[in-house]
């Protein structure tokens, strides 16, 4: 892995954003390689999810993803003209999916700090996706603003929504949230994002041993029968600054058994190929799924790797390409775009870039050096968002 990007006589010099290191070089792949069509990696997996940071600024501080020690006052975030305008990222986004992307995720960060989300959404929806169909366009929220922002979310465009939320005890969340943030707003975030009519809500509880595994059965109980679709994460070493351990970390079959002990779930198919949870479904007296009472899904990345199927993209809000989300070093597409590159070249860049990925780093987890993943600083969740 690791290269450049050359185009006609120019070599852009592609830096990790936090190490700082020049990555080897790859020839500009312009004449080689066609600008559409679906693109497969080096392990033949497709290309088909984006997800775009937008902000690298959170009001929150959870311990796990922006400590505060390490996220506090000195801390130096990037200009707001170091962030991709919304016409480059969307022009990216359509190059993207020309490519095979069907699906684009918004995260930061908080996403929902960058102002006037609402003009972004509104262009990426008027993309198509190879098939003519509109792309799959959703969110992640850690909900704090989305009370005010639900509507205007929704009538841009936006389909779903996904909302972190780490327990319902407003003590516990105050704490995990480091920012005194009370759970009651982040609750009606939710109800406003359903009222304004998103979809497949679904709610993401990242489990950390000792700090809020005792909420795991109050908080399916709560979305039991909502129609809102709770998941489990496991806690994971992303990063360089979170201080993870590994007896942290509560396996996704230990939060099931949990769950069985106290109601009956059955496990169900995945919906879609490359989808990150395992799904459970809630089962009514006969013991089969009753889907008025919905599902749950575990999201297994450190007892269980799901890279084999990994589809995903991750496009940094200052317009770094990365191909996993534990990579050390990222692509430099800004300095395309603001290169005034051609859409064939950039589009070229891409199938190069997705053509050499050999990323699997879950599946080699156990056998790294601790804290060095593939060999450099890693970058952090709140620069690349999940
Ligand atoms: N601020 C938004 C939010 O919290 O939903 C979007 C960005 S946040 C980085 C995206 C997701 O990553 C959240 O669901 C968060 O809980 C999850 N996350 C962050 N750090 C994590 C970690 N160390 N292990 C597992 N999930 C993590
Ligand atoms: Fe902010 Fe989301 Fe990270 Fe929490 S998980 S600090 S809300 S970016
Ligand atoms: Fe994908 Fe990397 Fe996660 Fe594997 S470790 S599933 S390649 S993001």
């Amino acid at each position: 892995m690791g290269h450049n990007l050359r185009m006609a006589e120019r070599v852009i010099p592609i830096v990790d954003q936090s190490s700082k290191v020049l990555q080897p070089q790859v020839p500009a792949a312009a004449a080689h390689t066609p600008a559409t069509g679906q693109l497969y990696d080096t392990r033949a997996r497709p290309l088909r999810d984006l997800r775009i940071s937008v902000t690298d600024r959170c009001n929150f501080r959870c311990g796990y993803c922006m400590p505060k020690e390490v996220f506090g006052k000195e801390y130096r975030y990037l200009s707001h003209d170091d962030l991709l305008r919304f016409e480059e990222i969307t022009r990216l986004a359509r190059l993207f999916m020309a490519h095979g992307v069907h699906k684009i995720r918004l995260t930061g960060g908080e996403p929902l700090l960058r102002k006037h989300l609402e003009r972004l959404v509104e262009q990426l929806a008027g993309l198509r996706t190879t098939e003519g169909r509109v792309p799959d366009l959703t969110l992640t929220t850690n909900g704090s603003l989305l009370a005010r922002k639900a509507r205007a979310l929704k009538d841009a465009g936006l389909q779903r929504v996904t909302v972190s939320l780490d327990s319902l005890d407003d003590a516990v969340f105050r704490r995990m949230n480091d920012v005194d943030f009370p759970v009651a707003e982040v609750l009606a975030g939710i109800e406003a994002a359903q009222a304004a009519g998103l979809a497949h809500i679904k709610v993401n509880m990242v489990v950390k041993r000792g700090t809020n595994d005792h909420e795991i059965p109050r908080m399916a109980r709560h979305f039991r029968g909502t129609g809102i679709t709770l998941r489990f994460i496991e806690y994971m070493d992303v990063g360089a600054t979170n201080g993870w351990r590994m007896d942290q970390v509560v396996p996704s079959a230990e939060v099931i058994a949990r769950l069985r002990a106290e109601l009956p779930l059955v496990p169900l198919a995945p919906s879609a190929l490359g989808e990150t949870a395992q799904r459970w479904g809630w089962a009514g007296a006969d013991g089969r799924h009753d889907p008025g009472l919905g599902e749950v899904g575990v999201i297994s990345s450190v007892t269980q790797a799901f890279c084999g199927d990994c589809n995903r993209a991750r496009l940094s809000m200052e317009g770094r390409l990365y191909l996993c989300l534990f990579a050390t070093q990222g692509w430099d597409l800004r300095s395309l775009l603001r290169g005034s590159a051609s859409d064939a070249q950039i589009s070229a860049a891409i199938a190069h870039i997705w053509q050499g990925r050999s990323d699997r780093y879950s599946e080699l987890r156990a056998s790294l050096p601790a804290d060095t993943g593939t060999g450099g600083r890693r970058i952090e969740m709140s620069y690349i968002g999940g």
